[in-house]
């Protein structure tokens, strides 16, 4: 009763829903919860409030070094008999307990990534319906594996035969962004697990505590020791020394495209192969034939969903020159009425930006694309009724100019960049003049144009008539910038398997190349 009432005088009006206490965990190395070795923590803060709401371990390369020979020693143990050789369908049963306990757990760990980067409650639940879905997903393709070892290879020699082995590719370092904290970790860890690797994953500093929960679940499950161990920690302490490991065999990266670079230009000096999610600023073109009112709700969902803090967010808006002057007002009105609060509030559909420093970062984008000449249609500041966090409205910036910064560059906030077009071909040199290449979408009733716009974007996404949706069956990545390799879908499991050869000489004749000597 105590503890319920001291709860709910310190989250206010939010009320008893937000009753959720941030555990203080360790490291989880080898299946055991650890200190880091050199005993020190990151503070949590709570976007909503501005406060320090707990804290998590920092890991250091001496902590690395150990995560890394657990999972070497996970990945060899019982000559692999235990995990990496143990076939699909007993890695099955564990991706899938996962999924049981992350469903049973789901609205406290909703609440714990709400608190912890600022995402609203509704979209936070999605999220934790995902990760289960996921690792669901993956537990079918794992199970699907086992029937494709062996697969047979057509070969135009008889005397031949071929078949196909697909092997884990040994301890996989996977390092993860604060947007999507659990699910961005599960894409790369159900896929993992799946085809036999073991893990270490090293989640965002500034949103890392749904992935010590996942933690948790993998020791709950009794997941083997080693398998899985979540290494929390700033990045150039933590990440760079997993990244440059000699005991790591493939690095598995989502974030900017700056850390990207880092990332391979370490992982290049072993040869290690990488696969990269990075950053992009995706085009959404609506043209004059589009009903107004979906386009404006898409447009809205493709750029302040997830804050507007989602790498594939289509935060460049191309308008036909017809519909544009009733878009930009529909639009204005619109997304100033969107519930912009506490993310834990029921309804909420915009809540703070992840740091103070994101925060900054964003504002400094807006005060550029005003001073280059961009004109605010609405937003641009914190709304009045928020006095404490790192909130901004959604902003919307029209007759944007292609040169302008707020067009160019990824601002990974709640702001949509407007600019028009007149000809479908002036749309398309407008939309893949960028740097990136992650997504892009078309909004139009004619089923021709949406098909040639698909095929001229240069992207690795494209939405038509709507922008964003994501299913863990479909491949995810970019091109260009945005970096290279697909996560999720049966691509997704690719990632972490390396192709074996086995070709056998079948015939009972001598191969017969060297002629043989009289005496031999
Ligand atoms: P970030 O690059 O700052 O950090 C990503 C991760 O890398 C963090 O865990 C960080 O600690 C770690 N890191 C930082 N420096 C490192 C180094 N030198 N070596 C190894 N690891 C290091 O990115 P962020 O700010 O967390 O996330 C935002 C970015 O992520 C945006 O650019 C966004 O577009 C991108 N993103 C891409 C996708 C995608 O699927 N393409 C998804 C989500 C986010």
């Amino acid at each position: 009763g105590e503890r319920i009432r001291a709860l709910v005088v310190q989250f206010g009006d939010m009320g008893l829903h937000a009753g959720v206490d941030v555990p203080r965990r360790g490291l989880f190395i080898d299946g055991e919860w650890v200190d880091p070795v050199l005993g020190k923590r990151i503070p949590i803060v709570n976007p909503t409030t501005e406060e320090t709401v707990g804290d998590i371990p920092a890991a250091t390369s001496e902590d690395v070094d150990a995560a890394v020979k657990a999972a070497k020693e996970a990945f060899y143990r019982n000559k692999g008999k235990d995990w990496a050789k143990a076939g699909g369908k007993h890695r099955a049963t564990f991706l899938r307990a996962i999924a049981k306990r992350v469903a049973e757990r789901k609205s406290e760990l909703a609440k714990l990534e709400s608190i912890d980067c600022g995402k609203p409650i509704d979209e936070a639940e999605w999220d934790m319906d995902d990760v289960s879905g996921c690792f669901e997903y993956y537990a079918d393709l794992a199970e699907k594996l086992d029937e494709r070892q062996y697969a047979p290879l057509e070969l135009p020699m008889e005397q031949f035969k071929c078949n196909i082995l697909r092997e884990a590719i040994g301890v996989v370092g996977l390092i993860t962004p604060w947007n999507y904290p659990m699910l961005m970790a599960t894409w790369k860890v159900a896929a993992a697990l799946a085809a036999g690797c073991t893990a270490i994953l090293k989640p965002s500093e500034l949103a890392s505590v749904t992935c010590l929960e996942l933690a948790g679940i993998a020791k709950d499950v009794g997941l083997p020791r080693g398998v899985l161990n979540v290494v929390t920690g700033y990045g150039h302490e933590a990440g760079a020394p997993l990244a440059s490991h000699s005991g790591v065999d493939k690095i598995a990266f989502t974030g900017s495209t700056a850390t990207g670079r880092s990332v391979m230009s370490a992982a290049s000096q072993l040869i290690k192969p990488v696969t990269l999610e990075l950053g992009g600023k995706s085009p959404i073109i609506v043209f004059d034939d589009a009903d107004v009112e979906k386009a404006v709700e898409w447009a809205m969902f493709g750029a302040f969903w997830t804050n507007g803090q989602i790498c594939s967010a289509t935060s460049r808006l191309l308008l036909q020159e017809g519909i544009a002057d009733e878009f930009l007002k529909k639009l204005g009105i619109w997304a100033s009425s969107i519930k912009v609060s506490d993310p834990l509030e029921k309804d909420c559909r915009l809540g703070p930006l992840v740091s103070e420093g994101q925060y900054e970062k964003v504002q400094k984008f807006v005060k550029v694309a005003l001073d280059e000449g961009a004109t605010l249609v609405c937003g641009g500041k914190r709304p009045d009724h928020l006095t404490t966090g790192y909130f901004l409205a959604p902003t919307v910036l029209s007759n944007v100019k292609p040169h302008m910064q707020i067009w160019t560059d990824e601002v990974f906030g709640p702001v949509l960049a407007v600019s028009t077009f007149k000809t479908e071909e002036e749309a398309l040199a407008l939309a893949n003049d960028t740097q990136y290449g992650l997504a892009g979408a078309v909004i139009s009733k004619d089923d021709d144009r949406c098909k040639r716009v698909s095929e001229a974007l240069e992207v690795g996404i494209v939405w038509i008539n709507c922008s964003q949706p994501c299913f863990c069956q479909a491949p995810w990545g970019g091109n260009k910038r945005s970096g290279f390799g697909r996560e999720l879908g049966e691509w997704g499991l690719e990632n972490y398997l390396s192709v074996k050869q086995l070709t056998r000489y079948i015939s009972t004749d001598d191969w017969g190349w060297y002629p043989k000597p009289s005496k031999l």
